[in-house]
């Protein structure tokens, strides 16, 4: 008995440790998100556009849905007299991975920009670049939020971050964009859509009260850039219960106008590759597109008569596609630790719980739990499961230690509840090790796939909760035995 009590103590500490080594993977694979790839992008520098430098206006609703888009007042009104489309946006559908995208033309795969936790500096050319070569100017205008201009601005920059920016400092920003000398770009951001969706998610009085702002905001800035060309936009959607990160339409798709002098109005059939927004943002200002812009413009949303080079555009899209097949390989390479790895775990953990036929079982149980109460839940298997951080994290927990008792349950029926206590831990332990190993343990290249993404974040962070539990039990059993070997050695 005395053995027995401290051995389950010792599995308690044990189960412990791997609990904090499944945190640890989780934030590792978090950490590792924003990488660079293993290729470079060579710079092409293209021809002087053929146009005199112009102005621009860009304003990005953050988390603005197409179909929440096309129902704004503003967007109604402008819309007869501008070109619309529909923008196919990469994964992850983050709002930073998507700000380097807009400016500079290279996909997240390429730039390794892939997470919201990256807030350095761009890490191509982009269109600010080129407007300040070409000695125009760039100005931000957001919300409370200066992550476009940690990555674009440079010191000197005009317009404000500041909680009430989309107030009186918007009119002086916009006044000075149009007495500025061309080149010169204004970027206005709205926030206030994107959080409301998170919190109270698509539909609620919250995401309506931020979808009237933004409007007024757009019926505000469209009467005063009258003349100038002007664009809309927005980084990503949201399932209708918030979150974004995945492949869903609903969120990776994102609405697009332009309203222009000379453009024709009308809905554009095919939807936008958001790489090829760089160069067309470029051409209406009328500096060359940034020296890496894989995409090229969209003719029909760019300057009437406006000839392109598209030689240059075509070459580095190849080498992003070769650059992501060799990423692919290289992967696949990392993944042959699975089985040995597998084998290994197997093996520990057939010693560990005392050659019990109950161990298979038991393994399959606990992630096909998790991952079955997570779908239950509505939430889809890729990063769009963030509603918000404090919504996520403990649901995922929740699901670790719902699965853990369930699994726990059904295996103390026949090998007892200390045992079933230990096969729990193992099969969290190691579904959580085998979907870190699935993508490469963060030491490798990033896997392209949405699911594949999210799955290991998932397993971690329910193996984490689940191996405390255990952790939990195993402790209070043995406390319990020692309290009862104590009362009864008493006189
Ligand atoms: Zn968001």
């Amino acid at each position: 008995m005395i053995v027995d009590r401290r051995a389950a103590a010792w599995t308690a500490a044990v189960a412990f440790v791997l609990a904090l080594g499944a945190l640890g993977l989780l934030e590792r694979l978090l950490a590792t998100a924003d990488r660079p790839p293993g290729f470079d992008l060579t710079a092409q520098a293209a021809p002087a556009p053929d146009r005199p430098p112009g102005h621009l206006l860009v304003v990005l609703v953050d988390g603005l849905r197409v179909d929440d888009a096309e129902r704004l007042p503003a967007w109604r009104a402008l819309a007869p007299s501008s070109a619309v489309a529909t923008i196919a946006l990469p994964t992850p559908t983050f709002s930073r991975p998507f700000y380097h995208l807009l400016l500079t033309g290279v996909p997240p795969d390429a730039s390794g920009v892939r997470s919201n936790r990256f807030d350095g500096r761009a890490r191509h050319d982009a269109v600010t670049d080129r407007v300040r070569a070409a000695g125009g100017s760039a100005a931000f205008v957001a919300e409370g939020i200066d992550w476009l201009r940690r990555m674009h601005g440079r010191p000197g920059d005009g317009g404000t971050d500041a909680d009430d920016a989309l107030g009186a400092p918007l009119d002086e920003a916009v006044r000075r964009w149009r007495a500025a000398p061309a080149p010169s770009l204004l970027l206005v951001h709205v926030i206030a859509v994107d959080e409301a969706s998170h919190a109270h998610g698509v539909g609620s009085a919250a995401q309506r009260a931020a979808l009237e702002r933004a409007d007024a905001t757009l019926a505000r800035l469209a009467r005063a850039a009258e003349g100038a060309p002007v664009v809309v936009l927005s980084d990503h959607g949201h399932l209708d219960a918030g979150g974004h990160g995945g492949h869903e339409p609903e969120v990776a798709r994102a609405p697009l106008l332009a309203r222009a002098l000379g453009l024709p109005p009308g809905r554009l059939a095919e939807e936008v590759d958001a790489t090829r927004l760089a160069a067309t943002l470029a051409a209406w200002l009328g500096v060359p597109p940034p020296l890496t812009a894989v995409g090229a413009p969209v003719e029909a949303l760019a300057p009437r008569g406006a000839t392109f080079e598209v030689e240059r555009h075509r070459r580095l899209a190849a080498a992003v596609e070769a650059g992501r097949r060799a990423e692919r390989e290289r992967l696949a390479r990392r993944r042959t630790w699975l089985v040995p790895l597998a084998l290994v775990a197997l093996t520990l953990a057939w010693r560990a719980t005392g050659s019990t036929p109950a161990l298979l079982p038991a393994a399959l149980l606990w992630p096909a739990l998790v991952v079955g109460l997570h779908l239950l839940l509505g939430r889809p298997l890729t990063h769009s499961a963030l509603d918000t951080t404090a919504h996520h994290a403990p649901r995922v927990a929740a699901l670790g230690v719902l699965a853990a008792l369930a699994t726990g349950a059904l295996a103390a029926a026949r090998v007892g509840p200390r045992r079933a206590a230990l096969l729990v831990g193992w099969s969290a332990a190691t579904s959580a090790l085998l979907a870190g190993a699935w993508v490469g343990l963060a030491l490798g290249p990033w896997p392209l796939g949405p699911r594949e993404r999210y799955l290991p974040l998932l397993l971690a962070g329910a193996a984490a909760a689940a191996l405390v539990a255990v952790a939990i039990t195993l402790a209070a059993g043995a406390w319990r035995e020692r309290a009862i070997a104590a009362a009864s050695a008493a006189p």
